[in-house]
């Protein structure tokens, strides 16, 4: 079940205690980018995953799941579209606000991104309380596009993200966890 190489890509991922506040533990990704090895070996991950797969375009979450999200497009030969952080895109857009531990977040599309009917895969870093993901989810989901499924590298399943995802009928993949 667990992808080849999860343990081996999730040994390269740092843990940072009380960052950026006190209580949370960030689960820092930059030395599995960092490692020529084990970027190529992430981003093989998601390309093996979906390389039969029918889609028509890559959609990433700012900001790491830029960095993902366009390397896997390109070695799937398909698009990458940024969802971005409010007031960020130039052009017309749709707006998700969703709820933060404290306060909210607002993520923005482009209208033009995706067409209705177009099949794509969305990636972020990590799932934690999944927020941000359903957000997205939805963003796609109002210009008419189906998420054939949600990727992330890291999920953390005591956040509750995963299972709220999947109560949302949302497809999610994720690499490794940490409980
Ligand atoms: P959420 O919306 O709660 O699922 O949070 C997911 C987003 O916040 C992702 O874009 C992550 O990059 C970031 N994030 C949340 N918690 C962590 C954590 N413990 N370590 C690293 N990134 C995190």
């Amino acid at each position: 079940k667990k992808p080849l190489y999860a343990d081996y890509l999730q040994s390269h991922i740092r843990t940072v205690p009380d960052w950026p506040q006190a209580g949370v533990m960030f689960r820092d990704i930059t030395p599995l980018l960092q490692n020529p090895k084990t970027f190529r070996l992430l981003v093989d991950t998601f390309v093996h995953r979906y390389m039969d797969e029918k889609l028509d375009m890559v959609a990433g979450v700012d900001a790491r799941g830029f960095i993902l999200g366009a390397v896997v497009a390109y070695e799937l030969n398909l698009g990458f579209v940024p969802i971005r952080k409010k007031g960020k895109l130039p052009f017309l857009t749709v707006a998700e606000e969703y709820e933060l531990e404290y306060g909210s977040a607002t993520v923005e599309i482009h209208t033009d991104a995706v067409k209705a009917g177009d099949r794509v895969l969305l990636i972020d870093d990590l799932v934690a309380t999944g927020g941000t993901m359903l957000a997205a989810a939805k963003l796609l989901g109002r210009l008419g596009a189906t998420v054939v499924e949600a990727a992330a590298i890291v999920d953390l399943p005591e956040l509750g993200g995963s299972k709220l995802i999947a109560d949302n009928h949302l497809p999610l993949f994720t690499i490794c966890d940490f409980a």
